[in-house]
């Protein structure tokens, strides 16, 4: 057959491809690379993405495209790259990977599409523009590393930039700068950021600056502003770009400059197939277009920083705070002593309600952090200790005190607490364990007649509530702000004087390796918005654990010697970063078979592994060993390099995502 006349094309399934069809005479002029198509495969008719062209094929009773859905490609040549690299790189299909580049309302299913229906969303970003939209002077640091950046983009030759600074050191302006130069010579930028809605403070300042050149893209998002916001990119309209993870994909022309903002944040990776994380793709998409990353964090992931110890990146550090202010002073609060003092488990300190009381009544704000929803976390029985959980999953109910219901927080499970034990009848059911409402609670007792608002998820449920709340507390109708990791990020509120974190515990006992990276990142960055302004600021972290070395270096504002032992001890283990590791999910209602089918896969990887390069551990049961009736077992691999991994497992699993009714996923550089 003639050059032209075949299409390859990957489909939205688990199944490798591409997939050979014929080009029907009337289509010829409308199917393109990157379009999207309508094709019968198995019984069914599904879209599917031309990935090239070939003019000959071996296989017998081609079938035909059916249609074209869209007549503009939806992806462009880069994209078609860089979600090539995603499916081979993550263990996905490349038709997967383009599905996840391209937003839901674009997605012409087969069936007709629902455009019409969607409603416009509202945004109120407009109340946090402060000042003037011009920049400002940049601090010597500040100006060296936008020396740095700068003569970069203008050679346009990829680099990555690790730029760590410490909160309130300006990070954004040199984003905001770099942005500009590269606008100046032409070429757009994609900013991401952990999550828009929690950080409605960022975009203002990047709107202030930009005005219409920005687009903004994030989940919340409804379908036709979605669609808008795309046709405003494609048509080259907007040049910049902001937003979540999926923004990494937005069509812009040109790509001259990618910025990760948080970069250490686990929001990017996603949870579902194709399991990426966003950062290492802005990292491959700037390389496919000849661009310039810049990865910001106060706290930089040890990936990123040991990328930058070997020289990969180029680190670039502001030591200091605008003005040189000075970081809060951080206070540790040993609880195992406070509670022999007082005998009592209490959840303020006396320390900590004596610096609310006095912040409060000299008109300043508060903060108070715990990384815990709900009353009371756990019910237990005093008599014979059964504790109640979860009829699905392997976890403990959690009080609730607005809706007076247990709750599961990881299927939703809900049912009225029982006044007896379920067990042995006896009357001693008894309340554990704090979260933000108790704490709320507490609060509201001990401090009756400051002003006092809650953000979580619990709380932040409707649609715009992180808008309004923050803004109630810029206009200081609020005095203490309580709430979990939602308030730990980008928050620049310059009367909040003294930042509270109830637990330091919370995220340090969580059977990962990274509980204290995670620590350290959660304490610095809450830690982070006190002492924003000329009133100073102080922290106060109360902990069961106080010499922990996540703890004192978050004391000492002490990244470097964070890093240092955090690195060292992952070496001595050989975890990430000094190797890459891909997970292996083994779900199923019978745990037996669970078992038994990692067990077989593990069998022939150690039969089909003779390569002396992979680690293998497991299978042992997931840290929550069942949820929503599904028992979970890992395997774990560990290698230098993930296509080690990868070719591998291509060899043991292929693209089967299911082993004899038993669910597997697969997750590499998993978090
Ligand atoms: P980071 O992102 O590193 O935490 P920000 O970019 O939020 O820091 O900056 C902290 C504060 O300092 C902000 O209020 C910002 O407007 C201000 N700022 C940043 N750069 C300058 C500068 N060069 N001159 C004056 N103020 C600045
Ligand atoms: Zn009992
Ligand atoms: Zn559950």
């Amino acid at each position: 057959m003639s050059v032209g006349r075949l299409a390859d094309i990957v489909i939205n399934r688990p199944v490798k491809g591409p997939f050979t069809y014929i080009v029907p005479e009337g289509l010829k002029d409308d199917v393109k690379v990157g379009s999207c198509v309508e094709v019968s495969f198995g019984y069914k008719n599904i879209a599917g993405y031309v990935v090239g062209f070939s003019s000959d094929s071996d296989i017998k009773n081609l079938k035909p495209i059916i249609r074209v859905l869209d007549k503009a490609p939806l992806i462009d040549e880069t994209l078609l790259k860089l979600t090539k690299w995603i499916s081979e790189y993550y263990y996905s299909s490349w038709g997967e990977a383009i599905s996840a580049a391209i937003p839901a309302v674009l997605k012409r299913s087969a069936k007709a599409s629902r455009l019409g229906k969607l409603k416009e969303s509202d945004e109120a970003v407009e109340e946090f523009i402060d000042g003037s939209g011009e920049h400002l002077a940049p601090s010597r640091e500040q100006k060296q590393a936008l020396d740095s950046i700068i003569a970069r983009i203008d050679d346009r030759t990829h680099k990555v930039f690790l730029l760590h600074g410490v909160t309130g050191s300006g990070k954004t302006e040199v984003y905001l700068q770099a942005i500009s130069h590269a606008l100046d010579k032409g070429y757009s930028s994609i900013v991401l950021v952990p999550e828009i809605s929690l950080t409605p403070q960022t975009v203002a300042r990047f709107k202030a600056r930009f005005g219409d050149e920005i687009a903004v893209l994030h989940s919340q998002l409804l379908g036709s502003k979605r669609a808008s916001e795309w046709g405003r990119i494609v048509s080259g309209k907007a040049r910049i770009v902001v937003g979540a993870r999926s923004a990494i994909f937005a069509p812009v022309k040109d790509l001259g400059l990618v910025v990760v903002d948080e970069e250490h944040e686990t929001s990017y990776k996603q949870e579902d197939v194709p399991r990426y994380n966003a950062r290492d793709v802005a990292i491959k998409r700037a390389e496919l277009s000849g661009a310039i990353a810049i990865l910001g964090s106060a706290t930089p992931s040890l990936e990123s920083f040991y990328a930058a110890k070997q020289g990969k990146y180029e680190l670039v550090e502001l030591s200091e705070r605008i003005d040189f202010r000075l970081l809060p002073e951080v206070e540790v609060v040993d609880m195992r002593e406070e509670l022999t003092r007082v005998k009592k488990l209490l959840i303020f300190s006396q320390n900590l309600s004596a610096w609310i009381a006095k912040d409060v009544s000299e008109g300043k704000q508060v903060i108070l952090f715990l990384n815990r929803r709900g009353f009371s976390t756990f019910i237990s029985c005093r008599k014979c200790g059964y504790v109640l959980t979860c009829k699905r999953c392997n976890v403990s109910l959690t009080y609730h005190f607005y809706t007076k219901k247990l709750s599961c927080h990881h299927c939703n499970y809900k049912m009225d607490p029982p006044e007896i034990c379920p067990e042995c009848n006896s009357a001693y059911v008894r309340y554990w364990g704090m979260g933000t409402e108790k704490v709320e609670s507490e609060a509201h007792r001990l401090f009756p007649s400051a002003r006092i608002a809650r953000m979580d998820t619990d709380a932040m449920r409707k649609r715009g509530a992180h808008e309004k709340v923050l803004s109630k507390f810029k206009a200081h109708k609020i005095d203490i702000l309580i709430g979990t990791q939602m308030i730990a990020k980008g928050l620049d509120f310059p009367k909040v004087t003294l930042v509270g974190i109830i637990s330091a515990d919370v995220a340090l006992n969580l059977p990962d390796f990274r509980a204290g990276e995670r620590t350290f990142d959660l304490l610095t960055q809450v830690a982070g918005r006190a002492g924003r302004s000329d009133l100073g600021g102080r922290v106060i972290i109360q902990t069961y654990t106080p010499s922990h070395y996540a703890i004192q270096a978050a004391k000492t504002h002490d990244y470097n010697s964070f890093s240092a032992r955090e690195l060292s001890l992952r070496k001595e283990l050989y975890l990430p970063p000094f190797c890459h590791m891909v997970t292996l999910t083994f779900k199923g209602y019978k745990e037996d078979k669970v078992i038994k089918a990692a067990e077989a896969l593990r069998q022939r990887i150690e039969k089909e592994d003779n390569s002396g390069k992979i680690n293998l551990m497991g299978p042992a049961p997931a840290p929550i060993s069942r949820i929503k009736g599904l028992y979970h077992w890992n395997i774990f691999l560990k290698s230098d390099k993930v296509p080690d991994i990868v070719s591998l497992l291509e060899k043991v699993l292929g693209n089967k995502r299911k082993e004899k009714g038993i669910i597997v996923a697969v997750d590499v550089d998993p978090y």
